[in-house]
């Protein structure tokens, strides 16, 4: 074998390092003593430079001195390039004929055949890349892949450690620049504050180990001190994860103490302490690699699983270390949270008493943190990219969850801006707080009843501070999207008894379980489909599964015992499909009666509108529904071909389409005729315009997030219905193909504050 044993090696480093020298020299000496105990002629450092685009030879043996500092490139070039996009080895005896080779100009590498690297890599951040280089062409065996992971899992702890330079970062406290980083924007607002980081920065000292018991026996403990936390989470007196509602978090805990318990994880430690490493470095080799694993894996539950895992490893990290984690409790004012990734109960947890924004590096706009955010009120933006490396802990910083943008140490003008524009929301909103008791009547007295979306106990807050007349969808795939299994009935049960409690005598429409499409069950795993919006979802699940459905139907009836019940059914495209689920409900409705439960008081049984198919269903279906509810979202995504997740289209086609508000109009009418209440559900009718337009078309419910009912009560109050209605129709007539203009105009014209 070519290769020093890994121990060996280590401990050379380790020697090496602990020599006097400031950071260069110790990358010179590692890069030499990897050269000659990996038996290669080339063995060179790249690091990131400061602009976090470009990766910079920092060190080499082998390669050209007078290069070192000056041969650059950009991140996806050539191998190295490559190497820091994809966080993934690249091991070839043909460098100049893999795809992606470039030469570095000035190196002199043209003559070396045989290229190893491996990426540094540190909490799913890319620091740099390790490479080595032979003249004669040879596949470098497993070991050496090992041996040169190993190397730079240590070379990546000691740059966060300071002890090795890190180009990218500012020194801690000195001359901190400011930085705008980008993210998308997932839940709406701006916060100002000072920077938590959910989890405390974790500096190892030293990543190679002194003496291997040592280290094995540090693990076991702590393994064994991580296990014991689990278990006093499950039985509900840890602190850390929520335990709140009824037993949602139980089964993320489940999932827990499985990992924990799982024999591989400990194995994998171990053979990376047996391989010389500290075991606190072990851990974060583990878990670079699994990360790497699970990155690129299609399944979507094990990619989920990622952050069960990061959460665990970097658990157990803090038991190595003895560090505290960030409790809730100790949350300075004017918090934003800072993390990789968080869960929805971590979140909840934080609450929003203090907690001011939250920005992620990872999690995306419809992940289970960005609904519970949405629910709390509190601005999110994810997917920013080196938040966490670009984080200091009491920083200032921005979250503009409008923009989808992180500004950390914003210079003074910025912030003063952005505090101007909260000072402007705080005084309109306590002009909207006068509105809350009011009617949402217009100029010329026809009245609207503005009712609010919610899915998550928490928004049921909402209700009273809002002025919501009632809750006009109820999304309750929300409580199932937060659990990795399906809720059982009884916990279902208390779930809507509490939402019904919270509501009072203000009315609640739940809409049947709405999964599939963009809501994947994390439980639930259907075949692979190729357009999941227009494919196995919502009451397609239901009537060919009705398991699920009659769970949820039971859990509805049990707990509206003696209460009214409204229940309506997401997507359907057919009359047949809404009588063989009414019936269900009928079906359940007997079996409570038998069992001699307390029933509803009054039950009504609504359909969404969703698809442009059941605008057209037959008339019985309009006499048939106790209501309807239009599904504005899912009824544009499909009369215009598109789809309401796809950025590229979405905004495409304006919802004030002309097109668009005949099918509306059509829908009205039809509802009239059958004598259906009707009620429009959508995103859009929480847009003063929109909302405008849509009573215009004859939609007498909106319901819409609690936040848009001040906004649209204060336009629709200072509007000529009547008037907007005949700019509409003008527009209609002249064939526009948005109305858009023609209303803006009117309103303007009206004075209308939109
Ligand atoms: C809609 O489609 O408009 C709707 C209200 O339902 P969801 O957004 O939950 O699909
Ligand atoms: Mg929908």
């Amino acid at each position: 074998m070519s290769v020093a044993s890994p121990r060996v090696l280590l401990r050379r480093i380790r020697e090496a390092l602990a020599r006097e020298g400031d950071g260069q020299t110790r990358l010179d000496r590692i890069v030499k003593i990897v050269a000659t105990n990996m038996v290669a002629e080339v063995c060179s450092i790249y690091l990131f430079a400061r602009d976090g685009k470009t990766l910079e030879l920092f060190a080499t043996e082998g390669l050209n001195q007078a290069s070192v500092h000056k041969a650059s490139l950009a991140v996806g070039h050539g191998l190295v390039g490559r190497i820091a996009e994809t966080g993934r080895p690249i091991n070839t005896d043909d460098a100049a004929s893999t795809p992606g080779f470039q030469f570095i100009p000035g190196t002199g590498e043209e003559v070396f055949r045989s290229f190893l690297g491996a990426p540094i890599r540190r909490q799913g951040h890319t620091l740099g890349v390790l490479v080595v280089q032979n003249q004669a062409a040879r596949r470098y065996d497993e070991d050496e892949v090992d041996a040169l992971e190993l190397i730079a899992t240590v070379i990546a702890e000691m740059t966060d450690a300071g002890a090795l330079p890190d180009p990218t970062r500012p020194p801690v406290g000195v001359d901190a620049r400011p930085a705008a980083l980008t993210g998308v924007a997932a839940a709406e607002g701006v916060a100002i504050g000072k920077i938590v980081l959910h989890e405390p920065k974790i500096v190892l000292a030293n990543p190679i180990a002194e003496d291997v018991d040592t280290e094995r026996g540090r693990l076991r403990e702590g393994m064994a001190a991580l296990r014991g936390e689990v278990d006093r989470l499950i039985a509900g007196d840890g602190h850390g994860v929520g335990l709140h509602g009824p037993g949602e978090h139980r089964d993320v805990l489940d999932a827990y103490r499985m990992i924990a318990n799982d024999r591989g994880w400990l194995r994998r430690l171990e053979a990376a302490v047996e391989q010389g490493l500290a075991a606190e470095a072990a851990v974060e080799k583990v878990q670079t690699e699994t990360r790497a694993r699970l990155e690129r894996t299609a399944d979507h539950y094990l990619r989920e699983r990622l952050s069960d895992l990061d959460d665990l490893a970097n658990r157990l990290l803090k038991k190595l270390l003895g560090v505290a984690p960030t409790a809730p409790d100790d949350l300075p004012d004017e918090a934003v949270l800072i993390a990789r990734a968080l869960g929805p109960g971590e979140l909840l947890e934080y609450g929003q008493s203090r907690l001011r924004g939250v920005a992620l590096e990872e999690g995306s706009t419809g992940g289970h943190a960005a609904i519970v955010a949405r629910a709390l009120n509190v601005p999110l933006v994810v997917g920013v990219k080196g938040l966490i490396h670009a984080a200091e802990l009491d920083d200032p910083v921005i979250v503009d969850g409008d923009a989808g943008r992180v500004l950390l140490r914003p210079g003074a003008d910025v912030a003063a801006a952005y505090r101007e524009t909260l000072a402007l929301r705080a005084a309109e909103a306590e002009q909207l707080r006068a509105l809350r008791d009011k009617p949402a009547l217009t100029k010329d007295g026809v009245r609207v009843s503005l009712q609010m979306n919610a899915g998550l106990l928490t928004d049921m807050a909402s209700l009273s501070e809002s002025g919501a007349e009632g809750v006009g969808l109820y999304r309750t795939e929300l409580q199932y999207l937060i659990s990795a299994r399906a809720p059982r009935r009884d916990a279902q049960t208390v779930l809507y008894d509490q939402v019904l409690a919270a509501a009072g005598d203000r009315p609640v429409v739940f809409r049947t379980l709405d999964m599939g499409g963009d809501k994947q069950l994390p439980f639930l795993k259907g075949d692979y489909e190729e357009n999941p919006a227009m494919g196995w979802r919502a009451i397609r699940i239901a009537l060919d599964r009705p398991l699920l459905f009659r769970m949820q139907l039971q859990a509805l009836l049990r707990a509206a015992g003696g209460r009214a019940l409204a229940v309506m059914f997401p997507m359907l495209a057919e009359a047949s499909e809404f009588e063989r689920a009414r019936e269900l409900v009928q079906i359940e409705l007997d079996r409570a009666e038998r069992e001699g439960r307390p029933l509803p008081a009054a039950l009504k049984i609504g359909a969404m509108l969703e698809t442009p198919a059941l605008a057209f269903a037959p008339r019985r279906f309009y006499e048939a529904a106790d209501f309807i509810s239009v599904g504005g979202n899912d009824l544009m995504s499909f009369f215009f071909a598109a789809d309401r997740g796809n950025p590229r289209v979405q905004g495409r086609y304006d919802s004030l389409n002309c097109a668009f508000l005949r099918l509306l109009r059509l829908i009205v009418e039809r509802c009239e005729d059958g004598g259906a209440p009707l009620s429009f559900c959508g995103e859009m009718a929480g847009k003063p315009l929109e909302a405008v337009a849509l009573a215009a078309v004859g939609f007498r419910t909106l319901s819409m997030r609690p936040a848009s009912v001040g906004p649209v009560k204060r336009a629709l109050r200072a509007v000529d219905l009547g008037a907007a209605r005949e700019a509409l129709a003008r527009a209609l007539v002249v064939e526009q193909e948005t109305a858009r203009r023609a209303l803006e105009a009117e309103l303007a014209r009206q004075g209308v504050p939109l």
